[in-house]
């Protein structure tokens, strides 16, 4: 079985797009920018935002974390997204999820400028994935395509099977394996007998949020597996697939940690570099 080494391919990446903005610097140009915004004090969005932060900094952006309190009221987050939107210097926004209660989420994310949007949740660029439009993408499910284009894995002709239908990862995933001409199906909460489907795919990508969901009974032989799940486990983090089971049986499989992870990260640098050029070329 060939291990899709997310950690691995990540890091290549962020190799390309430092070696990107070293050019940017040695021309004088103005280095990509990318802020963060965080509010409160959730600890694994704490980790999210460091490991961002860190990631930002090996490739050289000129990147800043806002740290807001619990308390902020949503019209002085609006304000600081407005002043972001305005800001030349800042190519890339990203708020940090979930926000604290009080907070109207779907309110803040629209309020980023569709072209800062390096989430890829704005409602324009999810309409421009769904008209297959250039646009900025969701990081997840574009890191899996990433990481799917540089093993050589076609997806045309192929049937992937997508279990999970999130805004964030299953929606967009389905749509993105759908743009590369694979037949999809898409699972759910509510899919009666998800093995039987699942058992039919050649590209099958979890994305639920529950330990050994996929067992070794419900993949067949030679499929490429993707597991997008980060669950914390007594036994530490662990995807959706039971991994050592599945080993003998799938051809190629991400693992957790080090899979979809990193490559996830290595997206949201990659969109703020397409901001950044798009923003470039649109001074000019
Ligand atoms: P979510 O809770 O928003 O969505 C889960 C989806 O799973 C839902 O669409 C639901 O219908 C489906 N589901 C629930 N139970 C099911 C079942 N028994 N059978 C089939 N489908 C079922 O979660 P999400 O935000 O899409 O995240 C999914 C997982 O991916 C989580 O573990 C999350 O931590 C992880 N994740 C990882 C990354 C990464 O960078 N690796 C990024 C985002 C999310």
């Amino acid at each position: 079985m060939i291990v899709l080494d997310g950690k691995a391919v990540a890091a290549q990446m962020r190799a390309e797009i430092r070696a990107e903005v070293e050019n940017i610097r040695a021309r004088g140009g103005r280095l990509p920018g990318l802020t963060v915004i965080v509010v409160g004090e959730d600890p694994a969005s704490q980790v999210y935002v460091r490991n961002k932060e860190r990631a930002c900094a090996e490739v050289g952006f000129a990147s800043q974390v806002i740290r807001l309190p619990e308390t902020t009221a949503q019209e002085r987050l609006l304000g600081i997204i407005d002043d972001l939107n305005a800001d030349p210097a800042v190519d890339g926004i990203l708020l940090q999820l979930p926000l604290p209660r009080g907070l109207d989420t779907q309110k803040c994310l629209i309020r980023i400028a569709a072209h800062k949007d390096v989430d890829g949740f704005h409602p324009e660029n999810m309409g421009r994935l769904v008209q297959g439009l250039p646009g900025l993408r969701p990081c997840t499910p574009a890191g899996v395509m990433e990481l799917l284009r540089r093993y050589d894995i076609t997806c045309a002709g192929k049937h992937a099977v997508v279990v999970g239908r999130s805004t964030i990862v299953g929606k967009p995933m389905a749509l993105m394996l759908l743009e590369a001409h694979a037949t999809v199906t898409v699972c759910h909460s509510r899919t009666p007998d998800l093995g039987a489907i699942t058992r039919q795919a050649d590209i099958l990508v979890a994305a639920v949020g529950m330990p050994c969901l996929i067992r070794e009974d419900m993949v067949a032989e030679g499929a490429v597996v993707v597991d997008v799940g980060i669950n914390r486990t007594e036994a530490g983090l662990v995807g959706d697939c039971d991994y050592p089971a599945l080993t003998p049986k799938a051809a190629a499989m991400t693992p957790v940690p080090g899979g979809v992870g990193p490559m996830t990260i290595a997206m949201l640098l990659a969109n703020t570099l397409t901001a950044y050029r798009q923003h470039s070329v649109s001074r000019f």
